[in-house]
């Protein structure tokens, strides 16, 4: 349903007088990977890692430097505006911050109602009946119509958002952070109505998050990415049982064990991520990792098949005898 093959995302950093282009950050750099028609990835990685900029390029929100992103068969990357407009009606997205992607002066109502405005779906009356459905499909009441997103506590402004973002019976979503603005007994809530929405929709998924926890709940397949580029890919219940890459280890190793007096085995990743303005040469989490060897400063590593489609960039893994049993996990 939707497959990314080497997407490239830059952004220009200008300086001088004459502001010219001094540098790129580069956001997204080089990532592929495809979602199956009505299944949920996960992708997760630290604050600052690409994770909303890839979602954004996905959403067509950005143009793409480089690579190709294929909708149902159709490569979107080049469109122009009007060629990409039936395709903005079956991609949606749901934004992390419900208090600042709604906007406050609108009724419930008209915000809800707004991409069917766009679309030029339906009269007045068979929109509001719409936005009644939508409002019950999200588990709000139909008295939230002509109230202000002001008058809603934090969950139930993203059932808001949520509701704008399937009012078009899109068929594939992203959602970027949806719960991380959320209080930890209201992320549940979130998670429970989209996986119903998931099933009821047949909804086609990229769930952008920096908690493992709350991806794998939702998650059929987990990527895991690092400084604009994916390090490990695999189903959602491998990654967690069986991590590959330093990286994914130490993320899992943060998760809380909700044992009393369990002891955890906490990675703790040294130092902070690196500039994607002059990301390192070789592996790029080469500043940070313990098990990091002479070929990591200089050589890229593949992202290679370790068996059952799971995928890692490692040189660990490039040749299986030289894999110390401390990376296995
Ligand atoms: Fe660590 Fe080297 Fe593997 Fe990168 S390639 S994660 S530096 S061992």
């Amino acid at each position: 349903m939707l497959t990314v093959k080497d997407l490239v995302k830059y952004f220009p950093v200008t300086g001088g007088v004459f502001k010219r282009k001094v540098a790129d950050v580069h956001a997204v750099d080089g990532v592929s990977f495809s979602v199956a028609r009505g299944e949920t990835l996960g992708l997760v990685g630290e604050s600052g890692c690409g994770k909303t900029t890839l979602g954004r390029t996905l959403a067509a929100l950005y143009e793409a430097t480089s690579g190709s992103v294929r909708f149902d068969g159709t490569d979107l990357t080049f469109l122009n505006e009007k060629e990409l407009k039936p395709f903005r009606r079956r991609i949606q997205m749901v934004f992390q911050d419900p208090f600042e992607s709604l906007n406050s002066r609108h009724s419930v109502g008209s915000i809800i109602e707004e991409p069917l405005v766009i679309h030029r779906i339906g009269d007045g009356p068979s929109r509001r009946k719409r936005v009644a459905e939508l409002l019950d499909m999200v588990g709000l009441p139909r008295s939230a119509e002509s109230r202000f997103p002001h008058e809603f506590s934090g969950g139930q402004r993203q059932r808001i958002g949520i509701a704008r973002a399937i009012a078009l019976s899109p068929e594939c979503l992203i959602c970027d952070e949806p719960v991380s603005a959320l209080d930890v007994s209201i992320q549940s809530q979130i998670i429970n109505l989209l996986l119903d929405l998931q099933e009821e929709m047949g909804l086609t998924t990229l769930f952008i998050a920096h908690d493992l926890a709350v991806v794998r709940l939702i998650s059929d397949h987990v990527a895991v990415m690092y400084l604009g580029k994916i390090v490990e890919q695999t189903d959602a219940d491998t990654i967690y049982k069986n991590p590959l890459h330093p990286y994914t280890q130490a993320l899992i190793s943060a998760i809380p064990i909700p044992v009393p007096g369990a002891v955890s085995n906490r990675i703790i990743l040294e130092g902070d991520v690196p500039s994607p303005i002059h990301p390192p040469s070789g592996c790029r989490f080469h500043t940070r990792c313990s098990h990091v060897m002479d070929i990591c400063r200089t050589t890229e590593p593949e992202f290679l098949d370790q068996g059952d489609g799971h995928l890692v960039a490692c040189h660990l893994y490039e040749n299986p005898k030289s894999v110390p049993p401390a990376a296995r996990g």
